[in-house]
């Protein structure tokens, strides 16, 4: 009966939303930062595609070199998303993927806070609001979910506007964060619940074990658990492997076991209408395919 009532709650909302709607889907990608244009190039490359939102690592995923924070043009990036008519609100960075805040080791534990902390300043000095985080590894999940945490609340209190957004994973190995009750966990660690928002990926919901066919049911469930109020963006793949698979590859859109029409649930749920969402799906002979995807998706 709770169950009941919350699937109308939620279709009130989507109903309202949809009146009250003005903005346009926020649809964008993964797109890359390169010298010398840094966050131009960003910026062009995602205006190449159609897309009105768009996120990026500031440097390579695998590394943690970054390029000085005076190198990356932000004020003529600043200028140029305006008239480009891309609101800065609806960017994501992506930090690397190599570091782990759940590690056991106490000096790897320390390097990735540093990694952490070093995308927050950058955020901060761009003004990007929205940092996605792979949550980390951990067999112990409960103690993972404390260094996640305790990791997170230092860096909070030299943050000023940043949400730092627990990304949901497929379960790989002994990744944190593989299912809604660890990603309430950590945020029911967080001090400062301003600065804590969560990632949906679909791919990545799809390997956990969940069955993505039907959004309005897994946001009733993400509300229930965490609270819709944390969702700040997803991440719209498909999947190359079956649920449950716990793979985490990436699948072209209608190219993989969640399919176009499911994808399109997503992209189009009037809940998720002004959230940004972001295509990472794999080149196809070395070119990215999201503009075709893009229009895939925004095509009737
Ligand atoms: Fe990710
Ligand atoms: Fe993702
Ligand atoms: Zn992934």
């Amino acid at each position: 009966m709770a169950q009941l009532n919350k699937l109308h709650t939620t279709q009130f909302i989507n109903l309202s939303k949809m009146i009250n709607n003005q903005q346009k889907n926020k649809l964008g990608c993964f797109v890359k930062m390169l010298p010398p244009n840094y966050l131009l190039s960003s910026l062009e490359e995602a205006l190449s595609y159609d897309a009105n939102c768009f996120m990026f690592y500031t440097g390579s995923p695998q590394s943690s070199y970054r390029v000085p924070i005076d190198n990356l043009k932000i004020n003529e990036f600043k200028i140029a998303l305006k008239k480009a008519k891309i609101n800065i609100n609806d960017l994501a960075i992506h930090c690397p993927y190599i570091m782990n805040l759940a590690n056991d080791d106490v000096t790897k534990r320390n390097w990735a806070k540093i990694l952490l902390s070093n995308e927050i300043k950058r955020a901060n000095a761009i003004g990007i609001n929205l940092v996605v985080l792979h949550p980390g590894n951990n067999r112990n999940k409960s103690l993972g979910c404390k260094y996640i945490a305790d990791a997170i609340n230092e860096i909070n209190e030299n943050n000023m506007n940043v949400i730092i957004c627990l990304e949901t994973m497929a379960g790989k190995g002994n990744e944190i964060g593989a299912n809604f009750t660890e990603i309430k966990t950590i945020i029911d660690l967080i001090a400062d619940k301003n600065k804590i928002g969560v990632c949906l990926d679909t791919c990545h919901l799809n390997d956990s074990g969940i069955d993505v066919s039907n959004p309005d049911k897994i946001l009733a469930i993400f509300d229930k658990t965490i609270n819709l109020k944390y969702l700040k963006l997803l991440h719209i793949n498909d999947s190359l492997n079956f649920i449950g698979s716990k793979k985490d590859r990436h699948a072209n859109i209608g190219k993989g076991t969640i399919g176009l029409e499911i994808l399109k649930k997503w992209v189009h749920n009037p809940t998720l209408i002004s959230i940004p969402k972001f295509l990472e799906t794999p080149y196809i002979d070395n070119k990215s395919v999201y503009k075709e995807e893009i229009k895939l998706f925004l095509s009737k």
